[in-house]
């Protein structure tokens, strides 16, 4: 999609809360474990279908034209599917991508032809049987990463997670629970407070253990993180026994930024 208004930074410029910033908004509210599709994915799509998904040029405040508004509103694990499942609807050009977004866990499409578009029996079953698929498929994809895995609650949500991507969930929620107790209290009302400290010492032991669960390629993928530290943290007995000083300094300095990392 090149020309005049229609540039990827013109899009860009164009939005406020919509696919393009969505990601660092979630990412900074925090609340969620997941990646949202890349801008990169993002583009490809846009540039290679661009009449499927005409919609993303509509005005994204109106409610009625929910793809303006949310976007590709899916992990980055599915792009692969929603990839595969666009080159085949785009097959007719009356097609557009109402909607697509995660429902339950599950990819979810809404899908509209032209009405003043003859109808092809045929080739709208066809369309019909390719969304299934995808969405089928999106129940045993990895939503962060793609990998095979299974769908169940995590946290809040209902999410399809693979193992790996599972226990860097539950690092990330212990950070982001450490990080909820801490908020609001100094060193000196973290130390007087043994309900906190009992808290963080179980948070920080299952931190390790979590850590300790993670293969070779989930840690390859964030390369960033000390998981020498993070293994050392599962000894039940060193966390028991960490002077508060150190206790405090790892969950202030660390677990933050863990969170922050795993998202
Ligand atoms: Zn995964």
């Amino acid at each position: 999609m090149k020309g005049a208004g229609s540039s990827y930074d013109e899009l860009v410029a164009l939005r406020s809360k919509t696919v393009f910033e969505r990601t660092t908004l979630l990412a900074a509210s925090g609340d969620r474990s997941r990646l949202d599709m890349t801008a990169a994915h993002v583009l490809s799509l846009l540039e290679r279908f661009p009449a499927l998904y005409r919609e993303a040029w509509a005005t994204p405040s109106n409610a009625a034209r929910p793809f303006a508004r949310d976007g590709f509103d899916v992990g980055d694990g599915w792009f692969k599917l929603v990839d595969r499942l666009s080159a085949k609807l785009a097959v007719d050009p009356s097609n557009h991508i109402d909607q697509l977004k995660e429902k339950w866990g599950r990819l979810a499409v809404y899908f509209e032809r032209e009405e003043s578009v003859p109808r092809d029996l045929s080739l709208d079953a066809e369309m019909e049987a390719a969304i299934n698929e995808a969405e089928e498929e999106s129940e045993r994809t990895c939503l962060v990463c793609g990998e095979p895995g299974t769908i169940g609650k995590r946290g809040r949500w209902v999410t399809v997670l693979c193992e790996p991507c599972v226990q860097l969930f539950e690092i990330a929620e212990t950070c982001r629970s450490i990080a909820e107790r801490l908020e609001g209290l100094d060193l000196a009302a973290f130390s007087a407070n043994e309900t906190i400290l009992d808290a963080i010492r179980m948070e920080l032991v299952y931190l390790g253990h979590a850590a300790a669960g993670q293969p070779p390629a989930s840690r390859a993928r964030l390369p960033g993180i000390d998981w020498e530290r993070l293994d050392q943290l599962r000894e039940t007995k060193a966390v028991m026994v960490m002077p508060v000083g150190d206790l405090w300094r790892f969950a202030i300095e660390e677990a933050s930024v863990l969170g922050r990392k795993l998202r």
